[in-house]
């Protein structure tokens, strides 16, 4: 019996974002803002279809947003860790790093009681100490890395690459890796930013990038008997009304394939026990 599973993840950056960039104008400040009006009509629309969800939100939306916070707990979906700043880890040492990462978890524990056994870094960057630092402190699962697309897989250490020799692949570790792609991240299609050095010029249609992600599925449903596909939204970006239609045809038409939706954590436990870690 084939199953083909669909994660919808919501990274609810809010203010933190743009606050990261350096951006704190009032008007950069109010595109975050405007994460809150999103998040309520993402709710609303995977509550119209039953449907459960990780939400990865930064320590800073938790604690500048609680109530917004809490009701995606409340709903029934997954709060899994996105740092405290949304700043990239790369740069940081791993001591900052780390309080960045545990900062992060008690924003979340104070908010729901208990520590998230998921992580998203912000921009999707690791450093070499970053998957170290999460299996010390046991998370289940990351969602950061593209080598695969419908499969999961286990992170490693201590690569070793360098510029004019072969790559040397360090061991695995029991963390799992949900794969993610810029391709099925609704910000860089449709999120116009400018800064000083670079523009994402974004605004894409909504149909044409709809087309994309159920093709992607289409895939998936076509080649695997088993497979995962992970679709990352911004709930600044993909509220707006165009885009949130946009996203009620993807649940629509990712049911007609058959989808089954999971929380990443539930995800992750189906993983673990189809390809149980083994030590090397
Ligand atoms: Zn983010």
């Amino acid at each position: 019996m084939p199953r083909h599973i669909a994660c919808l993840t919501f990274d609810f950056d809010a203010l933190s974002t743009w606050i990261a960039r350096g951006m704190m104008s009032p008007t950069s400040i109010s595109r975050g803002e405007f994460g809150v009006i999103g998040a309520r009509r993402i709710l609303k629309l995977l509550s119209k279809y039953d449907i459960k969800s990780t939400w990865f939100v930064p320590g800073h939306t938790i604690e500048t947003y609680p109530e917004a916070s809490k009701a995606i707990a409340d709903a029934g979906h997954e709060i899994a860790n996105h740092g405290w700043t949304h700043r990239s880890p790369l740069g940081m040492s791993a001591e900052e790093e780390e309080t960045e990462l545990l900062r992060a978890n008690d924003s979340i524990k104070r908010l729901i009681g208990k520590k998230p056994v998921g992580y998203r870094s912000p921009i999707w960057d690791l450093t070499p100490n970053t998957v170290k630092l999460l299996v010390r402190h046991q998370f289940l699962y990351e969602s950061n890395l593209m080598a695969n697309d419908y499969t999961p897989f286990r992170t490693r250490t201590d690569d070793k690459i360098e510029l004019l020799e072969p790559a040397v692949f360090g061991p695995e570790t029991p963390l799992i890796e949900i794969p993610v792609s810029w391709s099925l991240d609704d910000a860089p299609h449709f999120e116009l930013v400018r800064t000083p050095n670079w523009v994402q010029p974004g605004l894409m249609q909504a149909e044409a990038v709809l087309s994309n992600w159920l093709n992607d599925f289409r895939y998936l449903t076509d080649t695997e008997e088993w497979g995962a596909l992970t679709y990352t939204c911004h709930p600044y970006c993909i509220g707006r009304g165009h885009r949130i239609r946009m996203l009620e045809q993807l649940i629509r038409g990712l049911l007609e394939m058959g989808a089954t939706f999971l929380p990443m954590h539930v995800l992750a436990d189906e993983f673990d026990k189809r390809a149980p870690f083994k030590r090397a």
